[in-house]
């Protein structure tokens, strides 16, 4: 395939934005080579500046489940942009996208809407410190909650794929308040509890993870989690940000069967515009300005052309679930595929999958937490992930990344991606 105008593109980025990016996964730094500009997309399809077309498996990272330039997203979308973008007062839409989302989601009485997964993760923390008072709090290795300071400690996904999982700027007073544990090792939570015994607010977990690959927990794992929670008046907070409104319609809480104090969403919930949220139930949720003490606030939060497109996303999913079903059954048309193709390959590899998450790993170890997955031979990853776009499909650019599918995807997409991974050399 032919790059030259995306690369022109980003000689000329790179002049004016640091790296020539937004958001650092995007640079390809894991996987070398260039990035690809998009033009414009539609369906399962990506279509770049140079006339190329691509099957999408990362969804803008996730948000897209039900593809790209999806119709009843969009109308929602214009219509609302015509009656103005942003007021900075309450609208009605807002409530309507809370009562829709407290519907779907176990466990939850008020939710409140910001303008990223980040956000949510980070008033989430703020929430449960000012309603525990107590100021440190658990997260695991290779989890990534986005990029407040709290969270930059052994962070997954673009920290660790652009080598510093633990960022400069973020100061040792604030890194002292996050403990790190290891994923999928309850012991290694239990140690730390003991050794700060009573000054633990709250356990921040991706109860599936996708930001070391996707990393399934263990059964006893999340369940214990919760155990060891209640016993030493911890709260448990999800981050949902990736397996809410994806894994099924109550996310991760109903497929796993288990109930967090505080949940944390982005992604779906916003249609592919920026929205985070968080919540949890009336007594937590009442510690939040203006009802209670701890502070939290945005200009453009509730947004209504995001809370439009979130509200029309959130209707489809409730109203058709079926769709979580389609999306799992191709994710495990997806996996079974690439399996018999790269058994042929003679090389070690892991595949791991949880509904429509799932990630190829080259290591001969099953894959559970950072450590096993950062063992992957990143140079067979590179030759797969650039073997794989030559052809036209479109992988995350690192292997600390899970793909996300989308329901446009049709089974004559996935096995044309099947085919191209048969065809593969990767000696
Ligand atoms: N939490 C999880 C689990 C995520 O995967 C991400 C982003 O990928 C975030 C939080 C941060 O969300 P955002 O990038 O919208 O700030």
């Amino acid at each position: 395939m032919i790059y030259k105008r995306s690369s022109a593109l980003f000689a000329e980025a790179k002049q004016y934005i640091p790296g020539g990016v937004n958001s650092p996964v995007r640079a390809f730094k894991a996987v070398g080579g260039e990035p690809i500009f998009v033009k414009e997309a539609k369906g399962a399809y990506l279509y770049d500046e140079d006339g190329n077309r691509l099957i999408d498996y990362i969804a803008s990272w996730g948000p897209l489940i039900l593809g790209h330039a999806y119709e009843p997203v969009l109308n929602a979308i214009i219509d609302k942009a015509k009656k103005g973008t942003s007021f900075g007062m309450p609208t009605e839409i807002e409530t309507e996208l809370a009562k829709l989302a407290v519907s779907m989601v176990p466990n939850i009485d008020k939710i409140r809407f910001v303008n990223s997964g980040t956000e949510a993760c980070m008033s989430a923390v703020r929430l449960a410190r000012g309603y525990t008072g107590k100021d440190k709090i658990i997260k695991f290795a290779g989890c990534y909650h986005g990029h407040s300071d709290s969270f930059l400690i052994q962070a997954g996904s673009g920290a660790v794929t652009f080598g510093s999982p633990n960022s400069p700027g973020v100061t040792q007073g604030t890194a002292k308040d996050t403990l790190l544990a290891v994923y999928n090792d309850l012991e290694s939570v239990s140690q730390l509890i003991k050794a700060n015994k009573g000054e633990i607010a709250a356990v921040i977990i991706e109860p599936v993870a996708g930001n070391m690959g996707c990393i399934i927990p263990t059964d006893g794992f999340i369940h214990g989690l919760r155990a060891l929670c209640d016993e030493n008046d911890i709260l448990l907070i999800f981050d949902e940000v990736m397996t809410g409104f994806r894994l099924g319609r109550g996310g991760a809480q109903e497929v796993l069967g288990i109930k967090a104090d505080i949940l944390c969403f982005g992604k779906v919930i916003g249609g592919g515009l920026p929205v985070g949220a968080f919540a949890a139930n009336n007594e937590i949720m009442g510690y939040l300005a203006p009802d209670g003490p701890v502070y939290q606030a945005g200009t453009l939060s509730g947004n209504p052309l995001a809370m439009s497109a979130g509200l029309a996303m959130l209707t489809e999913l409730n109203n058709n679930p079926e769709i979580f079903t389609s999306l799992q059954e191709k994710t495990a048309h997806l996996h079974i595929g690439l399996s018999k193709a790269l058994d042929k390959k003679g090389i070690p590899y892991q595949i791991n999958r949880f509904g429509s998450m799932i990630s190829v790993h080259f290591t001969d170890e099953p894959v559970m937490d950072f450590a096993t997955s950062a063992k992957g031979n990143n140079d067979t990853f590179k030759k797969y992930f650039h073997g794989m776009l030559d052809q036209g499909i479109y992988l995350p650019p690192s292997a600390f990344e899970s793909y996300f599918l989308n329901d446009a995807l049709s089974y004559e997409d996935l096995d044309a991606t099947i085919e191209v991974v048969d065809n593969l050399d990767l000696s």
